[in-house]
């Protein structure tokens, strides 16, 4: 009893935080990540099957039309997408699956799984959202301005997650998500099946 799987969303614009704060939530087995496919090329340090699995257009194209992936998005030119018999496996053994990605692949989700739990995570402006990307040091100029301009369309989605949490510190990020997946697990639609159980014996 309360311990199905949650499918939860981390959603939030580039340089948000989001790779950190799902490296921390990892430390947790109770959880574990997705790995995304893309055609975006490695940045340094990247790893294959670990970071994403790298893909040409094509083999992209062709995982879509074999119905392989979850959902999938156009991103700043390359496409990303979420294979879908990890989650769905991972979802049966009762993990909570972290899924990393961008708002019109949430949105695909959120329609495919109604019960996914939407998460926006964000610094609390647009100029320290500019600090990050610009202090990771990862993507050039063009890119930069490219994602930020991303972001100001992505902030106006809001209202299609179900909480926003601050990623001021990583730890008071990390916190706000354990309480969220907490405080999910105990909601009554999760749990249709506990007047049964409540009537047979009592649940575990
Ligand atoms: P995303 O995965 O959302 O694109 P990253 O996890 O790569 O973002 O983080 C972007 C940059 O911001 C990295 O350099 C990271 O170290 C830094 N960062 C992450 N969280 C915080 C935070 N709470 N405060 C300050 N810097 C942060
Ligand atoms: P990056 O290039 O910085 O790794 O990722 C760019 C954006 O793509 C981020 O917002 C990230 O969350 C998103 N993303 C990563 N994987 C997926 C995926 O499988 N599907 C979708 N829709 N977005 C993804």
């Amino acid at each position: 009893m309360f311990d199905k799987g949650i499918l939860l969303i981390i959603s939030g614009p580039s340089g948000a935080g989001k790779g950190t704060v799902v490296n921390e939530l990892m430390k947790d087995d109770r959880f574990c990540l997705s790995v995304s496919v893309t055609t975006r090329r490695p940045r340094p340090g990247e790893k294959e099957g670990s970071s994403y699995y790298f893909r040409t257009e094509a083999e992209f194209k062709k995982l879509i039309e074999q119905g392989e992936l979850l959902e999938y998005a156009l991103f700043c030119g390359n496409f990303y997408g979420t294979p879908i018999k990890f989650v769905e496996e991972k979802l049966a053994e009762g993990k909570n699956v972290i899924l990393e990605i961008e708002v019109q692949g949430a949105i695909q989700v959120k329609e495919r799984y109604p019960d996914a739990v939407l998460i926006f995570l964000t610094p609390d402006s647009i100029s320290a959202l500019e600090d990050r990307l610009r202090g990771r040091g990862t993507e050039n100029d063009d890119v930069i301005a490219m994602r930020l301009r991303r972001a100001r369309e992505e902030v106006k989605l809001i209202q299609k997650y179900d909480y926003i949490v601050l990623n001021d510190l990583v730890r008071n990020a990390t916190s706000q998500i354990n309480k969220i997946v907490d405080t999910e697990k105990y909601a009554a639609e999760r749990n249709t099946d506990f007047p049964k159980k409540f009537l047979n014996g009592g649940v575990d």
